[in-house]
C-alpha cells in the first residue's frame, strides 16, 4: 500500500516519456507503473492531463544577501521564506545557496550560521557552496576536504571583484590566481568542485576608470564594463588552469557571452570537466532592454549582452556546453532594485525564481529542443554535477517524489500581481504555454493553483557528493 499514487500524468522518467502512475512511499518514489497497474494507495492525486517532471533545482540563489552600494540604504534580500515559498509555486524544489563566512570564521561555522536560518524558515530543499575569497591561508585551504565530507563539495569563487570598490565585509570578493590554484588541487584530491563567477578585473576596472573619465556611467553601458572580452580572458585562463591542475572540475556561473560559451566548448571537446549554466535573464534578455526607462530591472552581474549572444548561449544549450539554467535570485522590492542608475551603483540580481520553470518549458518548446532537454537543464544535470543525483533530479524509483505537474497547452501572461517573490518582475507581460498545476516536495503537495499548501518550515538539508564520472567532462553531463 502506497501513501500517495500520482496517477493518470505524462511522466518524464530518465528512461521515457509516457502516462504512466507513480507509487510513493516515505517521500519517495516507491513505484511505477503503466496506466491502473499501480496497486493500491491510501491517498490518490489525479494527475491526468497534466506533464510531471523532476522538480526544478535552482542551483544559484542569493537569500538574505546584504546589497551595500555607497549612496543607497543598506537593503538585504528576500530570505528562504520569501525565495523557497515562490520557488515552490513556480515548481522548482530544491535551492543552492552561498555560505559567506566571515574572515575570522571557519567554513564549518559559516556554513552552521546559515543552515541555522534555513533550517527555521524554508520551506523548500537546500544545499550551500561555500564562497572563498580574498588571498587564502593555510588554515581555510586545509578546512576543504572536510567541507566536502560533511555534504558540501563545491566552492565558489570570483576571478573580479565586480564592483569598482566593495569588498564585501572589507575582504576582497576576488581570490588571487594562487589561492585558486591550491584550491582546485584541493578539490580535484578530495571530491569536490569550483563554481565560478568569471570575468577578468582588469578589464573591467578599466571599463569602470574609463567610463568615468568619458563620463559615460549610465548602467546602459553595463555591458561595456563587463563585457565579452572579459569573459574570453578570464573563461580562457581558467580553463587553463584548471586543466593543468589535472583536469579539476570547473562550473562556471551564469555565462552571459558567446565568447564565453566558444570557450567553454573548446574544453569540452577536450574532455575536459568544465561544466556550466546559464541565467534565463540572459538567454531571453539583452542589453537593448537596459534602455527602458526602469530597465535596471533586468541587469544581473555580469551584464545582459547582444542578441548573438543570447542566440549563442540557446546553442549552447543545444550542443551541451551548457548544462544548466539558473536564476541568480536575489530578490528586492522594486524601490531596491531601481534606486541605482549608474554602472558603479545599480542593484543586481533578479527576481525570478517562480516564473523561470514555465518560461523555459515554452522556450525550450518554442525552440523545439524536447522536454528531455528541458529537464536535463532544469534539473537532471545540475543534480548529477553538483552531487545529489538520482535522489533529486529524476523521477525514478528510490529517488525523492520532487514533482512539478504542468499544465501545458496555455496562453498565460506573466505578471506580478500572481508571484510572490516581490513587486515586481523583470518578466511582466511574458507569455507561457505552461504553468504549475501542483508542485510535491518528497510526496507531500505543498503547492496547487499558484497558491502554497505545504509546511513552511518543512524544507531540508541535502548532503551532496559529487560523482567521480565527473572527471569525464562531456562524457558524463
Ligand atoms: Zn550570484
Amino acid at each position: 500500500m502506497f501513501d500517495v499514487a500520482l496517477v493518470g500524468g505524462f511522466v518524464v522518467t530518465p528512461n521515457e516519456e509516457a502516462l504512466l502512475d507513480l507509487g510513493i512511499t516515505d517521500g519517495k518514489i516507491a513505484a511505477i507503473a503503466n496506466p491502473g497497474e499501480l496497486g493500491e494507495a491510501k491517498k490518490t492525486v489525479d494527475a491526468t492531463g497534466l506533464t510531471l517532471v523532476p522538480g526544478g533545482i535552482d542551483p544559484h540563489v542569493h537569500c538574505d544577501l546584504a546589497i551595500d552600494h555607497e549612496g543607497h540604504d543598506l537593503a538585504v534580500s528576500f530570505g528562504p521564506d520569501v525565495v523557497g515559498t515562490a520557488a515552490l509555486i513556480g515548481g522548482t524544489t530544491m535551492l543552492i545557496d552561498f555560505v559567506w563566512k566571515d574572515q575570522d570564521e571557519s567554513i564549518r561555522s559559516g556554513i552552521d550560521r546559515v543552515r541555522e536560518r534555513w533550517d527555521s524558515v524554508s520551506p523548500i530543499d537546500y544545499s550551500f557552496h561555500v564562497v572563498l575569497r580574498g588571498r587564502l591561508d593555510r588554515a581555510t585551504v586545509a578546512q576543504i576536504p572536510e567541507t566536502i565530507d560533511a555534504g558540501f563539495p563545491s566552492f565558489k569563487v570570483f576571478t573580479t571583484n565586480v564592483f569598482p570598490s566593495a569588498p564585501v565585509g572589507g575582504v576582497p570578493l576576488m581570490i588571487d590566481f594562487g589561492s585558486l590554484q591550491e584550491v582546485l588541487e584541493t578539490t580535484r584530491d578530495n571530491g569536490g568542485i569550483v563554481a565560478i563567477h568569471s570575468e577578468d578585473d582588469d578589464i573591467v576596472q578599466h571599463m569602470y576608470r574609463r567610463l568615468l573619465e568619458e563620463d559615460r556611467m549610465e548602467y546602459t553601458n553595463m555591458h561595456l564594463v563587463h563585457n565579452s572580452l572579459s569573459e574570453d580572458l578570464s573563461f580562457r585562463r581558467v580553463i587553463r588552469l584548471a586543466g593543468q591542475v589535472g583536469n579539476a572540475p570547473i562550473y562556471f556561473m551564469h555565462v552571459s557571452a558567446a565568447s564565453g560559451v566558444d570557450a567553454i566548448a573548446e574544453a569540452r571537446r577536450d574532455d575536459q570537466p568544465v561544466f556550466a549554466e546559464t541565467l534565463h535573464q540572459y538567454a531571453l534578455h539583452t542589453r537593448h532592454d537596459y534602455e527602458e526607462h526602469d530597465g535596471m530591472k533586468y541587469h544581473t552581474y555580469p551584464s545582459l549582452k547582444e542578441h548573438e549572444d543570447a542566440a549563442r548561449l540557446w546553442s549552447g544549450i543545444a550542443d551541451g556546453s551548457i548544462s544548466a539554467f539558473a536564476t541568480d535570485e536575489q530578490s528586492t522590492s522594486y524601490q531596491v532594485k531601481t534606486q541605482g542608475n549608474r554602472v558603479d551603483d545599480v542593484v543586481g540580481g533578479n527576481a525570478g525564481i517562480e516564473p523561470r520553470m514555465s518560461l523555459l518549458y515554452t522556450e525550450f518548446d518554442k525552440r523545439g529542443l524536447g522536454l528531455r532537454a528541458f529537464v536535463n537543464a532544469t534539473s537532471t544535470n545540475v543534480a548529477k554535477i553538483m552531487g545529489m543525483y538520482p535522489q533529486k533530479g529524476a523521477l525514478a524509483v528510490g529517488s525523492d517524489a520532487d514533482i512539478v505537474a504542468f499544465r501545458t497547452g496555455l496562453d498565460k501572461t506573466i505578471t506580478k500581481d500572481e508571484l510572490h517573490e516581490s513587486d515586481y518582475t523583470p518578466w511582466e507581460g511574458w507569455q507561457v504555454t505552461a504553468w504549475p498545476a501542483m508542485t510535491l516536495l518528497r510526496g507531500a503537495v505543498v503547492a496547487e493553483e499558484g497558491s502554497f499548501v505545504g509546511d513552511p518550515t518543512g524544507g531540508q538539508l541535502v548532503p551532496r557528493s559529487i560523482s567521480p564520472e565527473v572527471a569525464k567532462g562531456r562524457r558524463f553531463v
